[in-house]
């Protein structure tokens, strides 16, 4: 109850949220809903990683040999993205870290710069990642996210939101994919143990539609923080 009463004051100032979840999870999906909603940052270092590569940064360079190979880029390198990014003047209401934490390092490097107040563990059944990964399209103008088949866009790779080109992710492709989950079963599930142990954690399914998952995480934060 008290827990509760300072979560309703925490409110007015801040809400800080990790969304925890394999590839393919759907977490770049609800991680977008949230911030319009809840008018706070969604900070994906998958994003942050594909700027740099873009912009040609020697940290970009030396993060692109790691995420072509489906590995963690090292941990320094992506806490040097983060801690930038969390200094930026919009974080100041909060923030929703997507594909940050994504092993113990990483964790109680996070736990140094900030508290956080809430994981939400989204949970897939295996077979469907895959699957979901490598339908995925991406708006290279504004970031949407369409799937193929799930979520197909209204005109053919177009972006229904700004007419932008849909392109798919180098590392989209099938044998990257497996790597990558293999990466997450190893080095990422670890993270809910630990974010358990702290009572932190809550753990949604992901087995209907974007719309229902999208329900179900707006149903928890207002559980959370009303
Ligand atoms: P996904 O969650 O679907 O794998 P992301 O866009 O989050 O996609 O990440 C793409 C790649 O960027 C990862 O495979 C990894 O190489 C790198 N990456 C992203 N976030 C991190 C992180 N927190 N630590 C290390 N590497 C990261």
């Amino acid at each position: 109850m008290i827990f509760k009463r300072a979560k309703r004051w925490n409110l007015l100032t801040q809400i800080k949220l990790i969304l925890l979840g394999a590839p393919g999870s759907g977490k770049g999906t609800q991680a977008k809903f949230i911030t319009e909603k809840y008018n706070i940052p969604q900070i994906s270092t998958g994003d942050l990683l594909r700027n740099a590569v873009k912009a040609q940064t020697e940290l970009g360079k030396k993060a692109k040999v790691f995420m072509d190979e489906g590995k963690l880029v090292p941990d320094k390198l992506v806490l040097e993205l983060l801690e930038a990014r969390l200094a930026e003047p919009d974080c100041e209401a909060g923030f929703i870290l997507d594909g940050y934490p994504r092993n113990i390092t990483q964790a109680t490097d996070l736990e140094r710069i900030t508290e956080i107040d809430l994981v939400i563990n989204i949970e897939v059944d295996f077979n469907l990642l895959v699957e979901r990964i490598t339908g995925r399209r991406t708006c290279k103008t504004c970031g949407a996210i369409y799937h193929i088949i799930y979520s197909p866009p209204k005109r053919k790779a177009l972006c229904n939101n700004c007419s932008g080109e849909l392109y798919q992710r180098d590392d989209d492709t099938e044998e990257t994919v497996k790597k990558r989950l293999k990466t997450y079963e190893t080095q990422t599930k670890p993270l809910i143990e630990y974010f358990l142990k702290k009572g932190k954690l809550r753990t949604l399914v992901s087995d209907s539609t974007i719309d229902m998952m999208r329900l179900k995480v707006e149903s928890l934060l207002k559980e959370t923080f009303y």
